[in-house]
């Protein structure tokens, strides 16, 4: 047998998450097996475990949309036991078991070389909230924004991908101003790289259809209110990734930006990015990411410990990323 959480509902439809034994012949289709090192609590984790939004799509379901590990069983001709691999997204989690368990058995599509720069516990400090970061940033890239043009703005700084997009695009030379709720984690923040530190209430109004020209770029968690004032105040063709909601699913924005700026609204998704994407993220994250910045921006977790967890990250008073070490 071998330990998972697993998120169940009663007759009621009533939802419940528990660590529970399973075992090897419960595991779903898939042509690998991974025994799990580390996976990890995403946002998107918490909104499985708690039930706050229909992220789960049959029940029961192990959640987890990461997990690093070693492969255990393969008859995929691209992985043998012993490789290094992790995952991120494809609706692992969701639609398909996922890495908050001792084993997972998956579709090797899915996985990816690990990264040597990476332990598997700071692959999984990344996880999905730092590779989708590094997507944002890719896309400013593909867009033209050098740290020449200005300063960027990441909002949600003080959570996972805020947390690591403030690092990585520090790290890369860019002027980072980090919009957050929380003004005591200032100093997280600067430790990470910001130059100034801006309160969400500034971004929570509604505003004019144009402000003040101030961004090059933008990584956006937040969406809704947030997002369109972001957008309203990027510089002449700056570029916006927005890949969350935190805030909101909403976009009360007009298309002056758009039209009259060049602002390019640039949308980041992780779960079904293609492969090259995926390998380039990561190559990146090796090459851009210091691994000394995730120790601050980690915290350590059991798999015992997740289901708490996951209401806490919905309130929003989680800072940056939690790990989840499995295997021994
Ligand atoms: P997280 O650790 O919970 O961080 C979210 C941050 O957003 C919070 O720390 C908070 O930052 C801010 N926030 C929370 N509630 C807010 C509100 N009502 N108004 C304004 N700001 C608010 O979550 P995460 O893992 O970083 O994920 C962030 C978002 O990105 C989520 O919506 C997630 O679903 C999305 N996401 C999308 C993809 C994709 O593929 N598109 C991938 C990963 C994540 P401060 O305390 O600093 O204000």
């Amino acid at each position: 047998t071998f330990r998972a959480l697993l998120i169940d509902r009663d007759d009621d439809k009533k939802q419940s998450a528990q660590v529970t034994d399973l075992s090897a012949d419960q595991l779903p289709e898939g042509d690998v097996t991974v025994r799990v090192a580390a996976s990890t609590l995403n946002y998107k984790d918490a909104l499985a475990i708690t039930g706050a939004s229909p992220i789960v799509r049959q029940f029961p379901m192990v959640p987890g949309i990461d997990l690093a590990g070693t492969v255990d069983e393969s008859s995929n001709s691209a992985f043998a036991p012993g490789d290094r691999v992790v995952l991120n997204g494809w609706g692992v989690g969701e639609r398909h078991w996922g890495g908050l368990a001792e084993y997972a058995r998956v579709s090797g599509d899915w996985l990816i070389p690990l990264e040597t720069a990476f332990t598997f516990e700071q692959a999984m400090s990344i996880g999905t909230a730092g590779y989708t970061s590094m997507l944002c940033i890719m896309a400013l890239e593909r867009n033209g924004v050098t740290p020449d043009d200005g300063e960027v703005l990441v909002t949600g700084a003080a959570g996972g991908v805020g947390s690591i997009a403030v690092a990585i695009l520090a790290k890369l030379g860019y002027q980072v101003a980090a919009v957050t709720g929380r003004p005591e984690e200032a100093d997280y923040l600067t430790g990470l790289g910001a130059s100034r530190i801006l309160p969400r209430a500034d971004f929570t109004e509604p505003g004019r259809p144009l402000a003040k020209e101030q961004w090059a770029g933008a990584v956006d968690v937040v969406g809704g209110q947030v997002l369109a004032n972001v957008c309203a105040g990027t510089k002449y063709r700056g570029t916006v990734a927005a890949c969350g909601l935190a805030g909101g699913m909403d976009f009360p924005a007009t298309v002056a930006p758009f039209i009259l700026r060049g602002v390019t609204l640039a949308g980041v998704d992780s779960v079904m990015c293609p492969v090259e994407d995926r390998r380039e993220a990561w190559r990146r994250l090796a090459q851009d990411l210091d691994s000394a910045v995730l120790q601050p921006v980690t915290t350590s977790a059991t798999l015992d410990d997740c289901a708490r967890l996951a209401d806490e990250l919905i309130a929003g008073r989680v800072r940056g990323r939690i790990v989840v070490p499995i295997g021994e």
